[in-house]
């Protein structure tokens, strides 16, 4: 993935489109596929090959937990997500929007790490498609301050620029350091979980059905942490959706 030169959003139509991750030149006539399936092309600001480099798990068998690719003799959940199951764990299941291969991860590194924010138009446009039916109250995963303060914007919302979300959560400030031993399984369990609520936000959530957005699924324990947290403020269920798995 070579590092995208000019393509100035602003200039509009007229100009000539180039892809946001190749910077080749993209034509924008249809092709005769294209018109004949009427569906919106997945990425418009993205040239046909870098597209077929993402794989769209949207049309493949997927683990009902996590949303990860089901390959041949995975049961319908796979191992990482019996981990999770226990007579305690909460009813979670995610979908994963593309895998996380190594052109997904090349992409993450550009927009997160470099800190491209233009890369956020990738996918901005599917992830409304895909989200704009939806009756869910859309919450974001938070970046910390400090990431905020480095990288200058939240992967997340970047990729939600097209939808209405509700930013209800945030990641603690500091962690408190307590000797594991002086305390109960609640408190512990209160000391691993990185985020807060945003109290003057927690009326938006009660009683509501949940869509945890994040960009990545990787264990799994970011998103749980935050589900967590909403069921604990009354949302009847949530559900989470990412990018990637
Ligand atoms: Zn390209
Ligand atoms: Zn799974």
């Amino acid at each position: 993935m070579r590092s995208p030169d000019k393509n100035d959003e602003s200039k509009g139509g007229q100009s000539m489109k180039t892809c946001l991750l190749c910077s080749s030149p993209i034509r924008d006539e249809m092709s005769l596929t294209d018109i004949v399936r009427l569906t919106p092309l997945p990425n418009p600001s993205v040239c046909s090959d870098c597209n077929s480099q993402f794989s769209d798990l949207s049309t493949l068998p997927t683990c009902d937990g996590c949303g990860r690719r089901q390959t041949a003799g995975m049961p319908s959940h796979c191992n990482d997500c019996l981990r999770w199951e226990g007579p305690d764990s909460m009813r979670f299941m995610n979908t994963a929007l593309f895998e996380y291969n190594s052109f997904m991860k090349d992409y993450m590194k550009q927009y997160k790490f470099n800190g491209d924010y233009r890369l956020r138009k990738v996918f901005s446009q599917g992830v409304r498609d895909r989200l704009h039916k939806t009756n869910a109250v859309i919450v974001p995963i938070p970046v910390s301050m400090d990431t905020m303060a480095n990288r200058g914007f939240n992967q997340v919302t970047g990729l939600l620029e097209y939808v209405r979300f509700s930013e209800v959560l945030k990641v603690k400030l500091k962690r408190k350091t307590v000797p594991q031993s002086a305390k109960n399984r609640r408190d512990r369990l209160e000391l691993i979980q990185p985020f807060e609520m945003i109290q003057s936000k927690k009326f938006l959530i009660k009683n509501k059905a949940i869509l945890l957005v994040d960009d990545v699924y990787t264990t799994g324990t970011t998103i749980r942490h935050a589900a967590n947290l909403l069921y604990q403020y009354g949302a009847t269920s949530v559900r989470g959706l990412t990018l990637a798995r």
